[in-house]
């Protein structure tokens, strides 16, 4: 009924194009800049429906004014009062587009910014800079215990569905990870998977869940083999898996 394409915007950012088959209607999500997105809809000769908002950061909102300008009625859904005709959610609001054909739950993940948002079904999860391939975003507004109970909380979905994370950083993630487990089998397949997928120019993104879990680093807090490696690195105890996840997000931070 949708398919999903890839708007490429700044140096990596992605903005997820939610495209109505039939109709040619479609939905936005963080469109940092106008210019690619006004492309695309152009190219495709698709109208836009509704824009979806993850955060307040301007490589997520800068081209929401000039997106605006382009129709009457595009409906903006953020947390915050962003912008004129924000249409304000909270956690568990399930909003439908598509002339309700098509619907997506609010979660509130706050840690990375406090408004932070994912957007998903049972397809997919749409999770701005919460989590990345390998990767999680990094706490600039919320708490190291927000930003994990918050990657937790989607760490829940179904592992199949698709992550669409807002930025290609996957192989600067995979050294970091690499560098934690060295003899992560998953690991070392998935980091030849993406060198090729790079040198041909793709995108590594969408990743699922299930994948995330055995190569993401942020959620393998638990793992004993996560811990151990960190402990070893840092030279410290680790009791609990949050003081895993705080210590492993300061230590990316001076990677
Ligand atoms: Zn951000
Ligand atoms: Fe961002």
């Amino acid at each position: 009924m949708v398919n999903i394409l890839t708007i490429k915007g700044f140096d990596d950012n992605y903005f997820w194009l939610i495209k109505e088959k039939r109709s040619g209607r479609c939905i936005i999500v963080d469109p940092g800049d106008a210019n690619p997105v006004l492309e695309m809809l152009k190219s495709q000769n698709i109208t836009l429906d509704a824009i979806l908002l993850t955060h307040h950061h301007h490589d997520h909102i800068g081209g929401v004014n000039e997106l605006l300008e382009t129709a009457e009625n595009i409906k903006v859904f953020s947390k915050n009062k962003l912008f004129e005709n924000t249409n304000q959610v909270k956690d568990g609001d399930v909003l439908t587009f598509f002339d309700g054909q098509y619907s997506l739950t609010v979660m509130e993940t706050p840690g990375h910014t406090l408004d932070h948002l994912v957007f998903y079904n049972k397809e997919v999860a749409f999770c701005g800079d919460l989590l990345f391939s390998a990767g999680c975003g990094r706490i600039f507004e919320g708490t190291a215990e927000q930003m994990f109970a918050s990657l937790l909380r989607v760490a829940m979905l179904d592992s199949d569905i698709n992550i669409y994370c807002a930025h290609e950083y996957t192989q600067n993630n995979l050294s970091f990870a690499h560098h934690l487990e060295p003899k992560n089998s998953d690991l070392l397949v998935y980091i030849e998977q993406v060198s090729k997928k790079r040198q041909q120019g793709l995108p590594t993104i969408p990743t699922t869940i299930g994948l995330e879990k055995k190569i993401n680093p942020f959620l393998r807090c638990e793992k004993k083999s996560l811990i151990n490696a960190l402990e070893y690195q840092l030279n410290m105890l680790l009791a609990t898996p949050i003081d895993c996840f705080r210590e492993l997000r300061l230590y990316k931070d001076r990677f």
